[in-house]
């Protein structure tokens, strides 16, 4: 299995080869050269696998540079119960994401329960392995860059904590994440770990980072390297739990639909692959909040990202996103793989302008892949947030309550609709107490959290501030 880039002018790679790093040379995104496919047969062979031996039969067809039994157990170390153990009480761990029936027809995929309560873990516990095995077998290091407003952060930080040859720099905004989020991430106590807090907003610790990779010396020197969403490693270890959802609803291979709150396109392009690849899914549905580029794209097929400036701050944050980064490779599916289009779309894109489909004539086919969107204010994630919890009892985030409104938007007469959980409430107590007036309970594990002892360094938003505290870290 080689991966190849969506602009068309690198060479194919092997996935150890691609693990590592972020942008193909030439500017794209990668992908596996063909997809696999599964049958009817194989659903139903695999639908009594736990949700470990799932991602191995899974993960092993998209990488052949690993020898089996390696990666058998670097993936049964990640998918343990001790590891998403915060489950809730009617659900049990070992099945690492448990499915919840709202009501007939309509489920909810929890996606949470890993140590930093968002979907993020599942995919970053498995880098973190996959990383310090391909390091330590060819003698490398390898320190991590990043920039986070809250959850990606964490989730790189919880899987990388403590890993040989993986040192994480994570830069955040002074005073500006939530308490929860700080203390998640500062009360690490791994000397391999170091939060840098900027005095900055979120854009300032993101042009340091695009700063410091593009001094090439320096990149090369302090092998900078990055975990950021566009990586084909975290996209590879969410293709699995649509086959798991799926599985456990279904029980002869009907229909079903999948509603995915969504930013960076990350998460729902997992689903859109394990559609490629033959799992019966009807619908996938985007939505996303105010920030509603992609809910405008799949309603018209024309792409208009936005700046910063016009990026709005939500209270379903982690999808206060104006330019998608994964959805290049969604494109590059839907033109048929056409490199040389591709380029074209993307030069004006990466110009800051957009692109329409209806002129290229292919935006008819959004509707053979299954896409559909939505897109919702406070006040409706407010309002979901709050019936969902009086009619079922059932508490969700603020992210999830943007799926929410989406999926009873497109639900379709008994078929199945699977709504995932991105984060839990607790991660966002402000908009659950406007909710329904009570703050969501606390697994015993995180009871105090704030009161731990924090570790992190405040730095001014300086780029050689950064670059000197990295070259006397390492
Ligand atoms: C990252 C994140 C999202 C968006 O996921 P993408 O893969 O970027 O589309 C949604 N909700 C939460 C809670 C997140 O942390």
């Amino acid at each position: 299995m080689k991966y190849i880039s969506t602009r068309g002018q690198s060479k194919p790679l092997s996935f150890s080869e691609i693990l590592l790093g972020g942008l193909a040379p030439d500017g794209g995104l990668y992908l596996p050269e063909t997809y696999p496919k599964f049958s009817d047969q194989d659903l139903n062979a695999m639908r009594s696998m736990t949700y470990a031996e799932l991602a191995f039969h899974i993960i092993s067809k998209f990488i052949d540079d690993i020898p089996k039994d390696d990666l058998k157990s670097i993936i049964y170390k990640t998918y343990t119960k001790e590891v998403y153990a915060i489950s809730r009480p009617e659900q049990k761990a070992e099945d690492i994401t448990p499915i919840l029936k709202v009501k007939e027809d309509l489920y909810l995929l929890s996606l949470s329960n890993g140590p930093t309560l968002a979907f993020k873990d599942i995919a970053m516990q498995l880098l973190g392995n996959l990383f310090e095995y391909v390091l330590a077998k060819e003698n490398a290091e390898i320190n991590i860059l990043g920039a986070t407003s809250g959850d990606t952060g964490s989730a790189a930080e919880y899987a990388m904590r403590g890993k040989k040859g993986i040192n994480v720099f994570m830069l955040s905004p002074y005073q500006k994440m939530s308490r929860f989020q700080s203390a998640q991430m500062f009360s690490i106590q791994d000397p391999n770990i170091f939060n840098l807090s900027i005095k900055g907003v979120f854009d300032d610790c993101q042009d340091i980072v695009k700063a410091v990779s593009n001094d090439l010396d320096f990149k090369r020197d302090f092998k900078i390297g990055a975990v950021n969403s566009i990586n084909w490693g975290r996209i590879l270890a969410q293709i699995v739990y649509y086959f798991k959802g799926y599985l456990a609803v279904t029980k002869k291979n009907e229909v079903v639909s999948f509603t995915v709150p969504t930013g960076n396109f990350g998460n729902i392009c997992a689903g859109h692959i394990a559609r490629m690849m033959g799992l019966p899914i009807k619908r996938l549905v985007v939505a996303t909040n105010e920030n509603n580029i992609l809910d405008e794209f799949f309603k018209t097929g024309m792409y208009k990202p936005r700046d910063s400036k016009n990026t709005f701050h939500t209270s379903s944050p982690s999808m206060d996103i104006s330019k998608a980064s994964n959805f290049e490779r969604f494109i590059f599916d839907l033109i048929g793989r056409d490199s040389h289009k591709l380029n074209q779309l993307w030069k004006s894109i990466d110009q800051g302008g957009n692109f329409d489909l209806n002129q290229e004539g292919v935006f008819e086919k959004i509707k053979d892949f299954g896409f559909t969107s939505s897109s919702s204010s406070h006040k409706e994630r407010i309002h979901y947030i709050k019936q969902i919890y009086d009619q079922y009892k059932i508490m969700i985030d603020p992210h999830t309550a943007d799926g929410f409104k989406a999926a009873y938007e497109h639900m379709d007469e008994s078929v199945p609709m699977i709504v995932l959980e991105t984060a839990l409430p607790i991660k966002f107590e402000d908009s659950i107490v406007e909710a329904i007036g009570q703050i969501p309970d606390r697994p015993k594990s995180l009871a105090h959290l704030e009161d731990l002892p924090q570790r992190f360094e405040v730095l001014d938003n300086q780029v050689d501030l950064v670059k000197n505290f990295i070259r006397q870290s390492v």
